[in-house]
């Protein structure tokens, strides 16, 4: 019985560990982050630099990639390079990737991270904002993908795109943020079968994060949600594990796995814990 017990918690510490990281693997890789400049892009294009990869930064605030360049420099990036755009406009979008592809000579990894401002209150009808949002954290990263997807097929190299929580649950105040995230999902998610299918040597790696220390999360659910956040460096070190490991979903934190996986099970009660969780005084 005890040597039963032994082989199976073995098999099953083997399972559940899956393949390891190997940091070495991303000396040189090539890559491109989309909204470095702050958060947790800004965090994850630090790791590629400390790593010793190749970097191409972009967001819209020229003056601040700047700074984030010259700290991947002093961190031991082999090559950060930013491009000033908007993804709001398509023409910037294509240009971007040009830009990378042009010089790190290639692409090995495309990831996507960024998301343009959206109000954190109750819906207020604004179609607009809908329209815009949709452009920018959604419309945009398939644009991206596609234009990308040649340089891709060439060196075997990975889509990574950070996505939410709020992109697999309902939840209220956040509802154009919300609804780009599950598009992203489904998208991205039914991409990877289409690839896999079709032996594609491109992989799509999906990260569903929590709530995370950034400037712009924390100053949004202030005064609505009484929840510790988590650090920045370490999700966006998750992010680039993923990536590197080809994973076709991460979880970061753990309660997010956890949260997903009970989902389903006991609907009524689900949606009463969540909108117990925000405060709202009519
Ligand atoms: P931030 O608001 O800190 O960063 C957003 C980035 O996007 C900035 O670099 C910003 O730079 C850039 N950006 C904004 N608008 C545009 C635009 N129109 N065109 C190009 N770039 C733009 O976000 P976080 O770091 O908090 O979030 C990063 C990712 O993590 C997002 O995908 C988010 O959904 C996800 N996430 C974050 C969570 C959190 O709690 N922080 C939780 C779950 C998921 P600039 O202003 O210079 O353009």
């Amino acid at each position: 019985l005890f040597l039963f017990g032994t082989v199976s918690a073995a098999v099953i510490a083997y399972l559940w560990s899956g393949p390891t990281f190997n940091p070495e693997s991303l000396k040189g890789a090539k890559v491109l982050v989309t909204g470095a400049s702050t958060g947790i892009g800004e965090q994850i294009a630090y790791h590629y630099a400390r790593l010793g990869a190749q970097i191409v930064i972009t967001a819209r605030r020229e003056n601040v990639l700047k700074e984030v360049v010259k700290k991947c420099e002093d961190l031991g990036a082999q090559k950060a390079l930013y491009i000033a755009a908007d993804m709001a406009n398509p023409t910037d979008v294509d240009r971007v990737v040009e830009f990378a592809e042009k010089k790190l000579g290639g692409l090995d990894y495309l990831v996507l991270n960024h998301i343009g401002p959206s109000p954190y209150r109750m819906w207020d009808g604004d179609m607009d904002h809908i329209r815009w949002l949709m452009q920018v954290n959604f419309y945009s990263y398939l644009q991206m993908t596609v234009k990308a997807l040649p340089a891709l097929e060439k060196s075997k190299g990975s889509v990574v795109v950070v996505s939410s929580m709020l992109g697999k649950m309902c939840s209220p105040y956040a509802l154009p943020y919300i609804a780009t995230k599950f598009a992203l999902n489904g998208f991205f998610g039914s991409l990877e079968h289409e690839l896999v299918m079709k032996q594609s040597n491109v992989s799509i790696s999906i990260c569903i994060l929590g709530l995370i220390d950034t400037e712009s999360a924390i100053e949004k659910v202030k005064g609505y949600i009484d929840m510790a956040p988590y650090p920045a460096h370490e999700a966006a070190w998750n992010i680039i594990k993923t990536g590197a490991l080809r994973q076709s979903e991460s979880t970061y934190p753990s309660y997010v796995y956890f949260g997903m996986l009970f989902r389903d099970w006991f609907p009524t009660h689900r949606d009463m814990v969540i909108r117990g969780i925000y405060n709202y005084k009519p």
